[in-house]
């Protein structure tokens, strides 16, 4: 049987990665989520198993040890990490699944598995970002700070991506995503874009 694909979905927090993801997943039968492991507390209306596996840092630190993840990274004083065996069973069985996570566990998976599709989702610029961190209001002042100069330090990594797509409408972003996977590279935007997003975004930074 044919095996699934491995597709790596990243993007700033507030970008809207959830929405889309979850737009493809309820939109097409040959995709799934991976549903991942983290350390940090359950938002309002987030089920254990469900949004993700809550773990304890022991519990977490554990599943490192004995080699379950397929990658793993700390954000914003959080664990986050990747199960490696639904990932394996669900390309086994002929389906796609999708991990959206953060750009240095994309990295390991770049790595641990190349023929990942490494995509990035940008928003329209970087005020629409900060609005939409503000607007969806799960977060304090504080961790919103925090996620916006993390945004600033992961343009780094964007560069390592191999297709961009913008979210400023989620079927469009769900069905550029879909052709992506499909080998319609059409779907992608352009470096020119891609590099005046960044630039915006870099305003983040700390103390700038
Ligand atoms: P949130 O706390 O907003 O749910 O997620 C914070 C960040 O962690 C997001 O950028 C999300 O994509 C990322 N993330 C979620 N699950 C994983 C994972 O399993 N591994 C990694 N490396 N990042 C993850």
């Amino acid at each position: 049987m044919k095996k699934g694909k491995l597709v790596v979905i990243s993007g700033f927090s507030g970008v809207g990665k959830g929405t889309v993801v979850s737009d493809i997943i309820n939109n097409c039968d040959d995709f799934k989520v991976s549903v991942s492991a983290t350390t940090r507390s359950p938002r309002e209306g987030e089920e254990n198993g469900v949004h993700y596996f809550f773990l304890t840092k022991d519990e977490f630190e554990k599943m490192i040890e004995d080699d379950k993840l397929l990658e793993y990274a700390q954000y914003v004083d959080n664990y986050y990490g990747t199960p490696l065996e639904f990932v394996d069973n669900t390309l086994d069985s002929g389906v796609n699944v999708v991990l959206e996570i953060e750009a240095q566990g994309a990295m390991q998976v770049k790595e641990k598995r190349p023929d990942a599709e490494l995509i990035f989702i940008l928003p329209p610029d970087a005020d629409t970002l900060k609005n939409r961190l503000v607007g969806r209001n799960t977060e304090s002042a504080d961790v919103i700070e925090k996620r916006l100069q993390r945004a600033a330090s992961e343009c780094e990594f964007v560069d390592a991506y191999d297709h961009y797509v913008l979210n400023d409408q989620v079927s469009k972003c769900r069905d550029d995503i879909i052709k992506i996977v499909n080998d319609d590279d059409s779907a992608s935007i352009s470096q020119d874009i891609v590099n005046n997003i960044k630039e915006d975004i870099l305003k983040f930074k700390e103390g700038e």
